[in-house]
């Protein structure tokens, strides 16, 4: 067979016209998110105040194998879709490898992001419905950029509480969003109940995804003509970014690839759970087997060290309950330098596969990550998200268990961004301020202790 190119685009008429929706396929579906007052599963009506009615539908159906992707996303994807599968061959000589890699880059728009697939998705429908507007929270800000591009690009207004650090810390990221037209307020705020009382608990607090959530939320339920939203951990996420590994599947059967090792980086689970969504389908129905490998933080290790139980999602306490593995939503990780990853919980669609045996996890230190990552940027020329990195880490490390082995596996990885706005924690790195700060059993223990008590 010919060599197969350094980059695998697909045609236009080859990429994906619907959602692959992976929990069809699963014996044991995802737990339902339940009422945080009466532990009753929420229904469509009860989440109607704050989500959208249509991506309501797509969050509850378990059994709807695929969703067709609307005309008007499909526009919108087309300007930055399909993503490029590109084959590795630079950092496979650099290593010695007789590995294969292949990475796919989600980092080709101006969000710098996976995020924008579900967050066109969620401000099209929103649209769709009617509604004036969305409120959301971001971390870091990808989530907040990639909302601000769809709902600018969909006509809808956007309110963005931006977790206080990151906004204080990053005004570029702040500024793109305003470009775009969002407002964006540093989270915990003055503007809402929560945000009142979480300041005057403690004062001083430079905030925390979690209670950047309750803020959003009772903005949304509380102000006419607008739905809250939510970058990732949903199922209806998960359903969207099925685009990253629908992309992926049909590049590599084009050329008759079939990978051993499929990885990604995990915050929320939304990147990793869109790229192994065909490649879990089939496992799952006893087609193909893979490895599957999610990769954390060590300083927030919800699959590796979290316990799989009904948490909030939030800080607040106002978000349903879901069942995840979980550090505790009073869980704040220290502030490493991969925001998208500091979340307490992980996607209840992942979190059942990992409790079922499907799937592997590993935790690693950020300053690993990052020696990955800025040899990954040497040898590929990408200059990866720290997000990112921790997916490069470990394929570095599977790429170099294979030297030792000598076996020819292939290994395909998710690339989720660029790095271009994370510099301070370059600067860090390479001034060798860096630290890796791992929780302690203890802190964990005290954290678990909070958990609701579900019968
Ligand atoms: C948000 C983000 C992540 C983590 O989110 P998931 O929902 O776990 O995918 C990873 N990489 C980048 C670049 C991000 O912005």
């Amino acid at each position: 067979m010919s060599k197969i190119p350094y980059k695998i685009y697909l045609n236009e008429s080859e990429m994906p016209t619907a959602w692959y929706n992976l929990r069809a396929d699963m014996k044991t579906k995802p737990a339902p998110l339940l009422n945080p007052g009466t532990h009753e599963p929420m229904s469509a009506s009860d989440l109607a105040p704050v989500f959208c009615d249509e991506l309501i539908q797509q969050e509850l159906d378990n059994d709807t194998r695929y969703f067709e992707i609307p005309e008007e996303i499909l526009k919108f994807y087309k300007m930055y879709r399909p993503s490029p599968l590109v084959r590795a061959y630079c950092l496979e000589e650099k290593l010695g490898t007789p590995a294969k890699i292949y990475y796919k880059f989600e980092g080709n728009n101006t969000s710098g992001s996976h995020k924008l697939n579900s967050a066109s998705a969620q401000a099209y429908y929103a649209k769709k419905q009617g509604l004036k507007g969305v409120t959301t929270e971001t971390g870091a800000g990808q989530w907040g950029t990639a909302l601000s591009m769809a709902c600018s690009y969909f006509g809808l207004d956007c309110k963005v509480f931006m977790v206080k650090v990151s906004y204080e810390q990053k005004p570029f990221r702040r500024e793109v969003m305003r470009t775009y037209g969002a407002s964006v307020t540093p989270s915990p705020s003055m503007e809402t109940k929560i945000g009142q009382k979480i300041l005057a608990d403690h004062p001083g607090t430079t905030g925390s995804l979690g209670c950047a959530i309750s803020e959003a939320v009772e903005v949304a339920t509380s102000t006419p003509g607008y739905r809250y939203v939510l970058g990732s951990v949903l199922n209806q996420v998960l359903l969207h970014q099925s685009v990253i590994g629908l992309e992926t599947k049909a590049a590599l059967d084009k050329y008759g690839i079939k990978p051993d090792i499929i990885i990604g980086c995990a915050g929320g689970g939304s990147n990793l759970g869109g790229l192994i969504a065909p490649f879990m389908g089939e496992k799952l129905r006893g087609e193909a087997d893979y490895r599957i490998i999610a990769v954390e933080p060590a300083s927030c290790p919800s699959f590796t060290r979290g316990k799989f139980a009904y948490d909030f999602a939030d800080t607040g306490m106002v978000c349903p309950l879901a069942k995840m593995y979980t550090l505790g939503s009073n869980f704040i990780p220290a502030p490493n330098h991969a925001g998208g990853l500091r979340y307490h919980g992980m996607s209840p669609v992942l979190s059942q596969l990992y409790h079922d045996g499907y799937m592997e996890a590993v935790s690693v230190p950020q300053t690993a990550v990052f020696e990955a990552a800025e040899y990954f940027a040497r040898v590929e020329g990408i200059l990866p998200a720290p997000e990112s990195s921790h997916a490069i880490r470990a394929a570095i490390d599977e790429a170099l268990k294979c030297k030792e082995t000598g076996e020819e596996k292939t290994i395909v990885f998710g690339l989720t961004g660029t790095g271009y706005f994370d510099m301070v924690a370059y600067e860090k790195f390479h001034d060798g301020k860096m630290e890796d700060y791992i929780p302690t059993d203890a802190e964990l223990e005290a954290s678990f202790a909070t958990l609701p008590k579900v019968e």
